[in-house]
């Protein structure tokens, strides 16, 4: 059996390859590696906002 990964995404908060089958965390057309990134990623916005 064979079990190719691929990079499917790059973390937008810390640029880490994302490979199929891993656990993804979604925020509309974003993938992020870990729910800690996604976290960031809306401090993120709201610094750039306020
Ligand atoms: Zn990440």
């Amino acid at each position: 059996m064979t079990n190719i990964k691929e990079p499917i995404a790059v973390c937008p908060s810390c640029e880490k390859v994302i490979w199929s089958g891993a656990r993804v965390w979604r925020k509309g057309d974003e993938l992020y590696c870990h729910s800690k990134c996604l976290v960031a990623s809306f401090s993120k916005e709201k610094a750039v906002a306020q």
